[in-house]
């Protein structure tokens, strides 16, 4: 077993305190992300965005006893952590990969390197399903491939693995030679190359040498010789390799492939000898990445009849989680394509973060490919779950059901799912935030399935990790003092308010807005936390808005008075005081104050915790001088409203666009809106933020129609030439705006885009797919990231506000995380 004090001499860092050894059993590097202090070793790491040292105290009073902080933290760590063993290096990531280095280099085990611009985990997750039945297999766990992932994935290796599949992804010069040197490789896969992360290059060229370096001490590397760039590279190498290709000779030379129905068959020459083959997909991605598949299983010797029966067991892999509404109130963490203990971890960690509701609950399938003995295997998966503070577990499967035991009184277990599906009653189930984790055999889409609401074919899909990028965006702009409020008013622009409330809760920010007191109370009824201001709370909820603990802006001494009246003068309640600077929408101005301040005095329960005033022009540069009086002016009044208050207040003013816009002017907090949503409203920034709401339907109906015919109501859309015509499912009553009809709107369709033809009808409209290989069923996306929002305002002359808000209630949110 690995002890603290060996940490020194691997990391090349110095023990500064050491109290007592402890087991090295979990590397930690999020601290939310704690579950078993015990066994912990923290790794205080400073990113673009955050500081892990922040997070010391918290975490040493949760029971961490192991941390590893960097240079330039006081010697007063050890007085404030006396029980704990620190390790001081010089920079806490490096110090990660070199003990993940060293972890792996305890193991013999022959071990493949999956780099290229597409299909690394792909490639990953199907290796690893072709070669289970020979091999213990450690892998990383989802799109483990960064710098922090791929230390955390070698980790995992243990005694029983024979294998390890690791995939490494990079997005500058330099950071290859780090996860080589955690991976050692010994076997290559170098995928393809592509646009992705060019930004971070000089050339392809220099991208493509720089994957290569994953490479420098493996015994034989697998790749398509057809992409001239890497095959040029290798050449340049002298490595030893295994091609393949499609259009010249190779190790592995594929002379034809044809789609038959969901299938593509592969007519290959191998050895000297002409084969075929079946793969169960037909797209161009998926065909590639099993042909790099099939060149490894051919180099291992598999007989033919082998590879086909294991290849028609391919699956496609789910590269997100996706989180959803269910019946009776509960929400779902659909996470059913595979199930390894990795896996497992972060798919409790994501349970974990959401709110309790009623409870948290686990549908969990045997888990496979852990490389560990049965009984050992499933102690860690109680612990896991135990740890997690998961209430109840279904437990599916016979070996899980071997060792129900371990799972004390929370468990419940059936053999199948089919046997669960059988006894399945939805009254069983209120309230509940459930995690349905099962490996591909099990078939839990299922019981998805069965829990699900009845979906419409439109949704509107929100990408978590898209929301996070973007407050992250908004954050690195702001001074490491400045508060951050984030409106989640009107549904969280459209994309579902509590979801996203949860995600801004678990990312600390300071403040929710919403517009209306209902809006708060659903909120805190979802588990929020969090400050809330209420920015329009009308006199007739203000009983509910005290009871639900929000806190209103105050914007008139009638709505002042009134909420004076809600309650005894005993009770306190904090205020938000809106300052109308310019904009002449709501707020006091000066000759409000000795009015406003009287009452104020008087009524001592009442808190001013901040005072504020909106931008009227801040998206546009035209308005800067005006924008710049507003905050001088609102600068003034703050001052004014601390003096005679006699306390200090947070005092805000800069919106989305403010905050690119005038940074000098943060002040205390910000109010960040549409940005989150990935939209830059100046326009300046808009490279930088991801685009965050996808909104998809999909095709009802294909129709031919001839020259001259027309499409829809009044006959507005009419044929100019025979066209094929397609109906989609989505309309005004969707929120689908009216002005996109005949022509002024397009939709993204096979990676096109159709025009509108015809008027939008209330529940759907028409495009048109002349020449065009469309089919009932087919997706089409109305706005993501193929149709900005930002283009679609534009051409019915709105802005991207209006689109997001409009999707209306009865489209399906669903979130997913990458
Ligand atoms: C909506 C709103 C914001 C956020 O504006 P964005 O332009 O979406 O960033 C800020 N402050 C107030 C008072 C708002 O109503």
């Amino acid at each position: 077993m690995l002890l603290f004090q060996q940490l020194a001499a691997i990391t090349e860092g110095s023990v500064v305190q050491f109290v007592q050894d402890h087991p090295v059993v979990h590397l930690l590097t999020d601290s939310r992300k704690l579950s078993q202090p015990v066994g912990s070793l923290f790794f205080a790491i400073r990113g673009k965005y955050n500081d892990g040292h922040k997070y010391l105290a918290q975490l040493y009073a949760q029971g961490v006893r192991q941390l590893v902080v960097e240079q330039g933290e006081p010697e007063a760590q050890k007085a404030l952590y006396p029980e704990a063993n620190i390790l001081l290096v010089h920079n806490s990531l490096e110090a990660l990969q070199k003990l993940a280095a060293w972890h792996r280099s305890q193991f013999h085990i022959p071990v493949i390197g999956i780099t290229g611009s597409n299909g690394k985990t792909i490639v990953k997750e199907w290796l690893s399903q072709l070669l289970s039945p020979d091999e213990q297999i450690a892998k990383s766990p989802r799109s483990y491939n960064s710098q922090l992932g791929v230390p955390l994935s070698v980790w995992q290796l243990n005694q029983n693995h024979t294998l390890g599949i690791f995939e490494a992804g990079i997005s500058q010069p330099g950071e290859m030679e780090k996860l080589r040197q955690v991976i050692q490789p010994t076997i290559g896969i170098f995928t393809n190359i592509g646009s992705a992360h060019d930004e971070g290059f000089t050339s392809r060229q220099q991208k493509v040498e720089e994957k290569l370096k994953l490479f420098k001490e493996v015994e034989l590397l697998f790749y398509c010789s057809d992409h001239t760039l890497v095959h040029e590279a290798v050449q340049a190498r002298n490595l030893h390799t295994f091609t393949w290709s499609r259009t010249q000779p190779a190790d592995l030379t594929i002379t034809a492939t044809t789609t038959a129905g969901h299938k593509t068959i592969v007519v290959y020459t191998y050895q000297g000898q002409k084969q075929r083959l079946v793969i169960p997909f037909t797209d161009e991605a998926s065909v590639e990445n099993a042909l790099h598949c099939l060149a490894v299983l051919l180099y291992r010797n598999l007989p033919l009849a082998e590879i086909q029966d294991r290849l028609d067991k391919l699956q496609p892999v789910a590269m997100r989680l996706e989180m959803k509404e269910a019946i009776n109130d509960c929400y779902l963490i659909d996470d059913t394509y595979n199930n390894d203990l990795a896996g497992l971890a972060i798919a409790l960690d994501l349970l974990a973060s959401q709110p309790k509701r009623g409870g948290h609950t686990l549908i969990l399938s045997d888990v496979l490919e852990s490389g560990l003995p049965e009984e050992k295997l499933y102690e860690q998966v109680a612990g896991l779950v135990q740890a997690h503070g998961v209430e109840r577990l279904i437990g599916i499967g016979k070996t899980l059901q071997a060792h129900a035991a371990k799972f004390g009184s929370m468990g419940t277990f059936y053999q199948s799912t089919y046997a669960f599906l059988e006894q399945f009653r939805p009254g069983q189930f209120h309230n509940e935030v459930i995690l349905v984790k099962g490996a591909r055999v099990f078939e839990f889409e299922k019981i998805v399935h069965a829990f699900q609401q009845k979906v419409h074919g439109t949704v509107l899909e929100v990408n978590l990790d898209a929301l996070v990028h973007n407050l992250n965006y908004y954050r690195s702009k702001l001074a490491p003092d400045t508060k951050m409020m984030v409106m989640v008013k009107a549904l969280a622009y459209g994309s579902g308010s509590f979801e996203v409330a949860n995600l801004l809760q678990f990312h600390r920010v300071d403040y929710l807005a919403v517009a209306y007191v209902d809006e708060g109370v659903s909120l805190r009824e979802h588990g929020i936390t969090l400050p809330i201001m209420v920015m329009n709370p009308s006199p007739d909820s203000f009983v509910k808005l005290r009871h639900y603990n929000l806190e209103p802006e105050i914007y008139s001494l009638e709505i002042l008075q009134a909420l004076l009246d809600s309650a005894p003068a005993t009770d306190p309640v904090k205020i938000h005081l809106k300052l109308d600077t310019g904009m002449h929408r709501l707020g006091f101005t000066a000759a409000d104050f000795d009015a406003l301040f009287i009452l104020l005095h008087q009524n001592p329960q009442v808190q001013v915790a901040s005072a504020f005033t909106h931008l009227a022009g801040a998206d546009e540069a035209l308005h800067n001088d005006f924008s710049l009086l507003q905050l001088a002016t609102f600068r003034k009044l703050a001052a004014q409203v601390e003096e005679r208050l006699g306390y200090k207040v947070i005092k805000h003013a800069l919106n989305s666009a403010g905050i690119v816009r005038f940074p000098e002017h943060q002040l205390d907090m910000v109010r960040l809106g549409i940005g989150l949503y990935g939209v830059e409203a100046t326009g300046s920034e808009q490279e930088a933020l991801r685009p965050v709401s996808t909104l998809k339907t999909t095709v009802s109906q294909v129709k031919s129609i001839k020259q001259g015919e027309t499409v829809g109501y009044s006959r507005k859309g009419i044929a100019d030439t025979d066209k094929t015509i397609a109906t989609i499912a989505i309309g005004y009553a969707d929120g689908y705006d009216r002005r996109f009809s005949n022509g002024v709107g397009e939709v993204w369709i096979k990676g096109r885009r159709a025009p509108l033809i015809g008027n939008v009808c209330m529940d759907m409209c028409m495009v048109d797919v002349t020449g065009m290989d469309v089919k009932a069923g087919d997706e089409v996306t109305i706005f993501g990231p193929q149709l900005t929002l930002v283009e679609l305002a534009g051409r019915i002359g709105t802005i991207p506000y209006e689109l997001l808000t409009n999707v209306s209630a009865r489209v399906k949110r669903v979130f997913f995380a990458e």
